[in-house]
């Protein structure tokens, strides 16, 4: 197959002499023990969905290092490899200090330009494409790890300001299909339970969830919940370490869980093991599901899952005989071109045992980017408004219209997810385009065509505090904000909203994201509802906008999140505490209004038959493997920040390949050998490692690099037909040694 090459403004290495990654270490005042910092700064991780409490010490408007804080209830203090480090990316020598416009004639591709001048070409190039071309024409794609109040600006901005339907978000590749499937399931799209509600648990049931790695924190839940006498059952191609510490372990083939949950559910009934009374009570849709697993038999089941039928009974009568349970799940399921229906057979195996609205009876997806949650609820996905509020519903259209002072006919009609956004900029039917904190070029699958996509585009304009390695094809680059320079709210994985306080001020020309986009509306001589002052006072439209819809923050208030240590939403006033824990009798539910426990008019959860579909690429003779991906624990996602933190890089520095000793010895390979990995639409170059933790038929990489080290080189853009998410999880690959690293 052809392989597209698009032309980068200047030599790869000259772009990284400048912009890096370098990698930022300890050095002078944060190594000093005599040094005394200026302030003391309450705020919070700047990584994973976890959302860690941290306190940042600061000296000369420098973050120089960190200390516990302890009294946060989520984290009690504890903090993982990357949360320890987090505050050497704070005065980092990449820091983007100015604005920069691409420049063929500098031999770094890039040359500073007053911020005002490019903010003026930013608006010029809107102006231009939308006049040409229609304002549809132009797109935005923004981040999951910005504040809730910038992901509220970012879904306004497109709708009211650029006017086009095509925005969306890189939580499209992480957190949707678990969104899509609670949504059917339950009608709200939140973690149903704190995590304290996990200690109690007498079943913990984690399936595609490398928590040690990916959660780390969660593992200490994890683990106390065995100390006090739980069972632990893992699901996943690899040993992964929470893997090795659980009680079963199930080594399932990539792409096949909603097999294995139908296999369950079918025990759980013919044994008698599931909640009548709460079925009967509590549920619609239990008959025809009882009827579509009834061919689900433990052979079956084993067949297609490739585990062992005594595995599958064990799991089954241990989680069916449960009196309490808590079933988690990652993207290890989600990633799947079939990732809802995963979702909805774990929830059917949840729902069926009636374990679910009480103390130490849970569910919870496990979000993965930092704001996964709250970036999911106020409108900055492609079909969404506040509020969890859809835009293509007249009556949500009409109120969220109302608060921003604009006709609800202006408002644009949903658009297409963010992979489908890159190939309407490869059919020419979008030419501008505007990210913020994304990185598709690295996180997309079968990123070849990404980088030939971009490569079509007349304008882009890139926001962010780094360089990513997208941004490297940017017409402009305006400079951000780090976490740690602005304040704002983030919504945890447990659905607990936080707030993350400002410890330094932003350096250079750099500004808060809110204020650069805010400056490009008024370039744009379209400054109507993008006025504000503060990020307070984003939140607090906010709170209107999102009022009466399911994610209610209307009674959320800063000082609240703070004197609380969070507060769980829905909120729906003032004198409302929260909602730690959805379902339970009398709990706050705008949609059942005191008819039941599930956000839908009859108050019922909804049981869905979750169909099994093979992986829309297994393995055939000619690419005989199994490819899955995923992280490991020093790096976070596409790398924009973890590539730069010496200490985390140390730890890995780069990506590799896990082959077990079987698959190793059949093709000659021994650790350290480099290995070529190859799918239908990428070939990549990396070291072997061997190791006896993952199937002898699926080979791992993790996706934390970019360019020949991207492991979505190899990946399959196939998605689901309901979330839109991209299959990570399982590709079809062969895979042979190579004499020598790639040059
Ligand atoms: S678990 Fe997540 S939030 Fe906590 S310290 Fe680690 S990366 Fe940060």
């Amino acid at each position: 197959m052809e392989v597209y090459m698009a032309t980068l403004v200047a030599q790869p290495e000259s772009i990284t002499e400048e912009f890096g990654p370098h990698l930022s270490k300890s050095t002078g005042m944060r190594l000093d023990p005599g040094v005394v910092p200026d302030k003391i700064v309450e705020t919070h991780c700047c990584f994973c969905g976890q959302q860690c409490g941290i306190q940042l010490l600061v000296k000369h408007n420098e973050v120089i290092g960190y200390e516990p804080w302890y009294e946060f209830p989520f984290n009690k203090g504890k903090l993982c490899p990357k949360g320890v480090k987090r505050y050497l990316q704070g005065a980092h020598p990449d820091r983007l200090l100015h604005a920069y416009r691409r420049d063929p004639a500098n031999p770094h591709g890039f040359s500073p330009v007053p911020y005002e001048e490019a903010i003026k070409k930013v608006a010029e190039e809107i102006e231009r494409i939308q006049k040409k071309y229609g304002p549809s024409a132009f797109a935005s794609l923004s981040g999951a790890s910005l504040t809730t109040e910038k992901t509220y600006l970012m879904g306004k901005f497109a709708r009211v300001c650029l006017k086009t339907p095509y925005t969306d978000y890189n939580g499209r590749l992480c957190m949707v299909s678990a969104g899509a499937g609670n949504k059917k399931a339950f009608g709200v799209d939140r973690a149903a339970n704190p995590w304290s509600d996990i200690l109690k648990a007498e079943v913990v049931w984690i399936s595609g969830a490398n928590v040690a790695e990916c959660a780390p924190i969660t593992t200490d839940y994890v683990w106390q919940a065995r100390e006090n006498g739980a069972k632990v059952i893992v699901v996943d191609p690899r040993i992964t370490p929470i893997g090795r510490t659980c009680d079963l372990f199930l080594p399932i083939k990539p792409g096949r869980d909603v097999a294995l949950f139908n296999g369950i559910l079918h025990l759980m009934i013919k044994n008698g093991w599931i909640d009548h009374s709460f079925i009967e009570s509590h549920t619609v849709g239990f008959e025809p599901l009882a009827a579509a697993v009834e061919e689900w038999t433990p052979a079956r089941t084993a067949k297609i899952t490739g585990i062992a039928e005594k595995g599958i009974l064990q799991a089954a009568e241990w989680w069916g005989r449960a009196k309490t349970s808590f079933l988690m799940h990652a993207r290890g399921i989600e990633h799947s071109s079939h990732g809802v229906q995963n979702v909805l057979g774990a929830i059917n195996m949840v729902l069926a045992s009636g374990r679910i609205g009480r103390e130490a009876c849970g569910y919870a997806t496990i979000t993965g980017q930092g704001n996964g949650q709250g970036g999911r609820e106020h409108g900055q996905k492609c079909d969404q408004l506040p509020g969890m509020r859809d835009l293509s519903n007249p009556e949500h259209r009409a109120y969220v219209a109302s608060v921003w002072g604009v006709d609800p006919a202006e408002l644009p009609e949903p658009g297409v997810d963010a992979y489908e956004i890159i190939r309407k900029i490869d059919r020419n039917e979008i030419r501008g385009l505007l990210s913020i904190s994304f990185n598709p070029i690295v996180s997309l699958p079968d990123n070849n065509f990404v980088r030939q996509a971009l490569e079509k585009l007349e304008f882009y304009v890139a926001i962010d505090f780094f360089l990513n390695d997208t941004a490297r094809f940017a017409d402009i680059i305006l400079p951000g904000s780090l976490q740690e320079e602005d304040e704002g709210t983030i919504t945890t994985a447990e659905g607990r909203v936080i707030k993350i306080n400002k410890a330094i001020n932003c350096p250079g020309d750099a500004r808060e994201d809110w204020r650069v986009i805010q400056d490009i509306s008024h370039a744009l001589k379209r400054p109507h509802g993008f006025n504000f002052q503060s990020p307070r006072e984003i939140f607090d439209e906010l709170r209107i906008a999102s009022k009466g819809g399911i994610a209610d923050y209307s009674g959320i208030t800063y000082e609240k999140i703070e004197r609380q240590y969070g507060v769980f939403w829905p909120c729906p006033a003032d004198e409302h505490q929260g909602t730690p824990r959805l379902f339970e009798p009398g709990s706050w539910n705008p949609i059942a209004k005191g008819k039941g426990p599930f956000y839908f008019p009859d108050g019922r959860a909804h049981f869905n038959v979750a169909k099994y579909t093979p992986p829309a690429e297994d393995p055939d003779a000619e690419y005989p493997l199994m490819l899955t991906t995923g992280r490991v624990i020093s790096h976070f996602l596409s790398g924009t920040q973890t590539r730069r933190i010496g200490p985390l890089v140390d730890q890995c520095p780069d990506p590799f390949i896990e082959v077990h000793p079987m698959l190793a010895e059949k093709l000659g390979l021994k650790e350290g050998d480099w290995a070529t990995a190859e799918s239908r639409r990428g070939t990549v170059t990396l070291q072997v490692r061997v190791v006896r933790t993952i199937r002898p038929d699926t080979i791992f990489i993790p996706y934390h690099w970019a360019g020949k080290k991207s492991a979505n080189q190899l990946t399959i853009s196939a998605q689901d037909p309901i979330s839109h998410i991209p299959e990570y999880k399982v590709c079809a690959v062969r895979l042979h040694k190579a004499e020598a690293p790639p040059v």
